[in-house]
């Protein structure tokens, strides 16, 4: 059976203004970035269209996701020219 909104976790509840700040964009993530180092040609792609600034870069080398940011949108997946990023559940 295919999934709808209504099985979707909840990921947060906002009880106080300004509490946005106790909450990362990675808590309510559904589906994470998986990386495969051997198909990855660090074109640096998915860093440049990451809009959580969730793509670790060392040395002009991709080595991974900050997962406490990354709100799992799948636009890196999405944009690598290798599919070198599979999105996979969260397991809950
Ligand atoms: S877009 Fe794909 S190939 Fe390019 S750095 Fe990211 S994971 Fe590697
Ligand atoms: S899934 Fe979205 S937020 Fe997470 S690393 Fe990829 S582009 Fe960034």
């Amino acid at each position: 059976m295919k999934e709808g909104w209504k099985e979707l976790p909840i990921g947060a509840i906002i009880k106080e203004a300004g509490s946005s700040i106790k909450f990362e964009t990675g808590d309510w993530r559904t589906r994470k970035p998986v990386l495969n180092k051997e198909k990855c040609i660090n074109c640096l792609f998915c860093w440049v269209f990451c809009p959580d600034s969730s793509i670790i870069v060392e040395n002009g080398e991709m080595k991974g996701f900050l997962y406490s940011h990354c709100k799992g949108c799948g636009i890196c997946a999405e944009e690598c020219p290798v599919k070198a990023i599979e999105m996979v559940k969260e397991e809950v």
